[in-house]
């Protein structure tokens, strides 16, 4: 046997035990990483929903014979300890539910299910074990990319997706933070800790930004999109413990939108002049929210600001949607888009008519 396969061999049986301890479980895909034979930059995109990394085995980077005897040395390691099998789950989050992510080109079930079994210490309790089959199967937060590229379109409106702007992937298809309904969120940049994990407990649905470095080739968190209500809630329990100026300084400098007042204005009265039921605090909100700056919300659009009556009915269903019915909760529960509209749409019309008087 030559030296190098037998240094290979070693290689494979340390980078095992070592993606063991650090993570408590290591699988066919983990270990790969470990020995430097698959990009975790790729593995992070496809995890994602990147489309030129679906499915993932074609972008290991190491000959067949190699990739065969990392897998049988790999299989016979877990024999010889006696390892305990945990089977993990692929998947992301997407607003139409949790998409199972495929490993393998031919999606053989078999294929798919060695890629998807870890392994974990033998002397593992039950209810360790039990937590580590959480862990494995817990489906990913919902991801928004904030869009590096030129050339971007939704795939639903057709609208250019520019630079900056959010970016949603749903089956792998672009779509516009408004085309994916979570435009009615609000933008929390990361950094503060506390607020990050109140906002994030408060909001019916959440996902997670995240931007791709290009010099450092990876995926990296921007912030998070919450509902306002949600970050209104986390600002005042953060301001509660702080000491209050300097908290509310820090909220007023890092969280508060510029909103083009003048707009806000024309935009509530276009609002209640076609929706006269509707409470004037409401169609403010309403207003303020689509006007909102870089939001790519219809306020911004020249049809918004052109006061457009279509474009203020848009903006009206959307806030109805999300504060006057289940729809969000809907969608965090992993309820299709369009089986989500369907059902809430009876509660959507009742609050429609109300506020046209009909
Ligand atoms: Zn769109």
């Amino acid at each position: 046997m030559s030296k190098s396969w037998t240094q290979l061999r070693e290689r494979i049986v340390l980078s095992a035990e070592r993606a063991l301890k650090r993570t408590g479980s290591v699988g066919p895909l983990e270990l790969l990483q470990e020995l430097g034979f698959l990009y975790s930059g790729h593995v992070e995109g496809w995890t994602k929903g990147i489309p030129a990394l679906t499915p993932i085995e074609p972008h290991i980077q190491c000959g067949a014979e190699k990739l065969a005897e990392v897998y049988r040395v790999f299989s016979q390691w877990v024999e010889v300890k006696g390892l305990k099998t945990v089977e993990a789950e692929y998947s992301r989050r997407g607003v139409g539910g949790v998409v199972a992510l495929q490993v393998t080109v031919d999606g053989n079930d078999e294929r798919e299910r060695f890629f998807r079994t870890h392994c974990a210490a033998a002397e593992l309790t039950p209810k360790k074990t039990e937590r580590l089959q959480q862990k494995l199967t817990k489906a990913p937060d919902l991801v928004v990319f904030i869009t590096v590229a030129d050339d971007a379109k939704c795939s639903e409106c057709g609208g250019e997706i520019e630079r900056g702007e959010f970016l949603f992937l749903e089956q792998q298809r672009p779509l516009c933070i408004v085309c994916a309904d979570l435009d009615h969120l609000v933008f929390l940049p990361a950094g503060d800790t506390a607020m990050t994990r109140r906002a994030k407990k408060h909001s019916p649905l959440s996902a997670v930004v995240v931007k791709f470095n290009r010099s450092r080739k990876r995926y990296e968190r921007q912030g998070l999109l919450v509902s306002s209500e949600a970050l209104a809630q986390a600002e005042d329990e953060c301001i509660a413990d702080a000491d209050q100026r300097a908290a509310r300084r820090k909220v007023a400098a890092n969280y508060r939108v510029v909103i083009d007042q003048r707009l806000v204005e024309q935009m509530t009265a276009a609002i209640l002049e076609e929706f006269p039921h509707c409470p004037a605090a409401e169609a403010r909100q309403i207003a303020a929210h689509a006007a909102e700056r870089g939001s790519g919300r219809v306020g911004r659009s020249a049809a918004g600001r052109e006061l457009d009556p279509k474009a203020i009915t848009l903006a009206v269903i959307a806030h109805i949607r999300h504060v006057h019915t289940d729809y969000d909760s809907l969608l965090m529960r992993g309820v299709d888009r369009q089986d989500s509209r369907e059902q809430i749409r009876g509660s959507l019309d009742n609050v429609l008519g109300r506020w046209r008087g009909e």
